[in-house]
């Protein structure tokens, strides 16, 4: 019999004990137990622990703790709520979220390229005016990151017929689409982008890059989706460009403070569409698989998954 494995979500977790039984269930060989329901003994036998947003004061009270499996895809919080560590983190990479994630760029960038903003607005002015029809071919899409997200995002962009370019650290070979690497090349991409996508993770470096001289360089009429984290974008700088009508519309999942307070601009500016983190939300049966399958190996073989980089934050 394995040594349990202790599950630490944050407190007041609502969906705590769906979790845990999602994990149990794809576990049933496994014990799995809270770690405020451990006794001493358990604890100290505990090597993994699967989170949700733990406290690190739960983890250090698992002495023998040697990796952590997080349930959700971005890690910006646990990275900077356990500062220096030697623990090993492993992110869902679930191929069920990048398809979910794909399914809303795409949705979202045909929203935009269909105009439905200004129908919209046109509609409620009971004003009859055909729009300029533009194919896909003739539109650029520019996608900030080119992850297990923005990868499947890519492939359904290209498949509707969109030009397509990716931007990421290190460079990446992907069929059809213009790859551009590094904050050196990252003008190059904006220049281009007639609907900017966002799937970067946040880290020191993603931490208000798109600020008033990045937002300046796409064309004028570009339009923004950011699905990542709010504070990728410099949101004084995003408002002064969607006022100067430099850009025409952003797409906002994500923002600085959630949920978005009621006297946020956003919620009442006409060139801003405001989605409550609903781009991709984490399958709870595919994700309780995925780390299943990923503590199954681990057991096997002794060899983790992929893990975060601590230098890089993700
Ligand atoms: P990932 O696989 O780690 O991919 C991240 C991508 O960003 C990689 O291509 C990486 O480049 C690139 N990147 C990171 N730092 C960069 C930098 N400084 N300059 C240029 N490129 C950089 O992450 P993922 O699974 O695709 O997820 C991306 C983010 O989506 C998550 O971190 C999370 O914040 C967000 N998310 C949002 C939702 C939602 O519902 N809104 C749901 C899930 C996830 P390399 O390829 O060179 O490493």
């Amino acid at each position: 019999m394995s040594e349990p494995i202790a599950f630490v979500p944050r407190a007041g977790f609502e969906q705590a004990d769906a979790w845990l039984g999602a994990l149990r269930q794809a576990m049933p060989g496994e014990t799995i137990v809270p770690v405020g329901a451990m006794g001493e003994a358990q604890r100290r036998a505990v090597k993994v622990a699967i989170v949700a947003n733990p406290d690190p004061q739960d983890l250090g009270a698992l002495p023998g703790l040697c990796w952590i499996h997080s349930v959700w895809a971005g890690v910006e919080r646990l990275v900077a709520d356990l500062g220096e560590t030697d623990l090993k983190i492993v992110r869902l990479v679930d191929p069920q979220l990048a398809t979910t994630m794909a399914e809303a760029v795409l949705a979202w960038t045909l929203y935009l390229h269909r105009d439905m903003p200004a129908y919209a607005r046109q509609q409620r002015d009971a004003l009859w005016h055909p729009l300029p029809y533009r194919r896909p071919g003739a539109r650029t899409v520019g996608l900030l990151g080119l992850g297990a997200l923005g990868e499947a995002a890519a492939a359904v962009l290209r498949a509707a017929g969109f030009q397509v370019r990716g931007w990421s650290r290190q460079r990446k070979a992907i069929e059809g689409v213009e790859c551009f690497a590094g904050v050196q090349e990252l003008d190059l991409l904006l220049e281009r982008s007639d609907i900017l996508v966002c799937l970067l993770p946040l880290t020191p470096q993603t931490t208000g890059v798109l600020d008033a001289a990045r937002l300046a360089r796409l064309p004028r009429g570009a339009q923004l989706i950011n699905f990542a984290r709010g504070p990728i974008v410099v949101e004084a700088a995003l408002k002064d460009a969607l006022d100067a009508g430099h850009l025409r519309h952003a797409v906002l999942d994500v923002f600085k403070r959630e949920p978005l307070s009621a006297d946020a601009w956003e919620w009442r500016h006409p060139a801003v569409t405001v989605l409550p983190h609903i781009s991709a939300p984490t399958d709870r049966e595919t994700a309780a698989q995925i780390v299943a399958g990923n503590i199954r190996r681990w057991r096997a073989s002794g060899v983790l998954p992929p893990t975060v980089d601590a230098r890089t934050g993700y």
